[in-house]
């Protein structure tokens, strides 16, 4: 694996092939697993995740013509040239659609942002459930904030990420995976209330634990999911509008089984159940790694994975084969991470488990006729940056 320096100037140099002209920076900007706290973001919840060590880097330069021009090392095809004063939001923009609304963004919020040569390579798998198109619009975000001097916050670059992705793209998304890439410190977890974008940096070293956190990749892409997600964000905002409070944050997980008595619809009912209890199962994860009771995180995610796919049923049979033979070859826990549907599973195992648990869910995976995962460790890495 090459240093993320010598990944940047390979960047770097395809930017000078492309461009004819050396970029101004290279800005890296992570993927990220969430810990715990599954669709609890657009419920003005709690959320727990960690930086990847795979990054989207993005080589830049400014252009004072107001032309945009995008390309990417990943995607077959070309480069995209805009007319900054024609960036409109709409469908089919294919994957220039987040860089360009991330520039739209920025100028919708009325930020001095003229137009510019950008050039990505990333080491985020794509539709994978690790939030490669955060990445994308985060790294796109510091690039332009390095590029025109902008001082922006962290907070307010992912807000501003966030409002590209909901309405240039069009995916109605909370401000987790924004949140992540451009917040997270290495060696931590961020325990972030969406609310109010209060948060806390965890102190999430497992190997002094003895513990490994895995990530495994079904390969299965979710990117057929979109109109599942919107449906389920429908149905939070139907509950928190018959319970009477602004978001399913407010009902108190004391309080849940009076408040789902007054919800008629079974569908409606199960998302409220599942949104109360994974904010409380936050609150749990939060409480035992204070108290250094790591091993105990184990259960709660397995809980919550349960209560991913009875109560908000956005799992599938390849990450359900991850945890179920996971957690019976030994795993502390395990659940989906990300929005579901396909992408990946993390895995809380002890370090020395950690062969047994892969060769059993490697073979489980080809006994079912699955395409072989993906399996690596999730080690807590920096958020955005510049790297050059
Ligand atoms: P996830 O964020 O879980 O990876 P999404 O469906 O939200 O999945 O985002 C994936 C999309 O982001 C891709 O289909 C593509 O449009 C865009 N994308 C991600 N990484 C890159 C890249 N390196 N180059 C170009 N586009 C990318
Ligand atoms: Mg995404």
């Amino acid at each position: 694996m090459t240093s993320s320096t010598e990944s940047a100037e390979t960047v770097a140099k395809g930017f000078q092939e492309l461009y004819g002209r050396a970029p101004d920076g290279v800005w890296a900007a992570p993927g990220r697993v969430n810990l715990i706290g599954e669709h609890t973001d657009y419920n003005d919840g709690f959320v727990m995740p960690l930086a990847l060590p795979h990054t989207v880097l993005a080589a830049a330069a400014s252009r004072t013509d107001g032309i945009l021009r995008l390309h990417s090392a990943d995607v077959p095809g070309g480069t995209y040239e805009l007319r900054l004063d024609e960036l409109e939001p709409g469908p089919d923009g294919g994957w220039a659609a987040y860089p360009a609304g991330v520039l739209w963004a920025l100028r919708a919020a009325g930020l001095p942002v003229g137009g510019a040569d950008l050039h990505f390579a990333s080491a985020v798998p794509t539709g994978a459930g690790l939030s490669s198109s955060a990445a994308l619009e985060v790294a796109t975000a510091f690039a332009l904030d390095g590029l025109f001097s902008l001082g922006l916050s962290r907070a307010r670059m992912a807000r501003l990420c966030q409002h590209a992705e909901n309405d240039f793209v069009g995916m109605p998304c909370g401000i987790m995976d924004q949140m992540a890439s451009a917040s997270c410190t290495s060696g931590h977890a961020l325990y972030l209330d969406t609310r109010d974008l209060t948060e806390r940096q965890v102190p999430f070293d497992l190997t002094v634990h003895g513990l490994c956190l895995l990530v495994v990749d079904t390969r299965v892409k979710h990117t057929l999911a979109d109109g599942a997600y919107a449906s389920r964000r429908r149905s939070c905002e139907a509950g928190a509008a018959a319970l009477g409070v602004p978001a399913l944050r407010d009902v108190a997980h004391a309080e849940l089984d009076a408040a789902l008595r007054r919800i008629d619809d079974e569908e409606v009912r199960s998302c409220v159940r599942h949104v109360v209890t994974e904010d409380h199962r936050v609150t749990e994860v939060i409480r035992l790694l204070d108290a250094g009771q790591v091993r105990a995180v184990g259960p709660v995610l397995t809980q919550g994975h349960i209560s991913l796919r009875d109560d908000f049923r956005v799992s599938c049979p390849e990450l359900d084969l991850v945890v179920d033979t996971a957690n019976a070859a030994g795993a502390l826990g395990a659940r989906m991470t990300g929005g579901g549907f396909g992408g990946s599973a993390i895995v809380l195992v002890d370090q020395d488990r950690t062969e047994d648990v892969t060769r059993a869910v490697r073979d489980a995976f080809a006994r079912a006729d699955f395409t072989a995962p993906r399996v690596f460790t999730a080690v807590p890495s920096e958020g955005a940056h510049r790297v050059v």
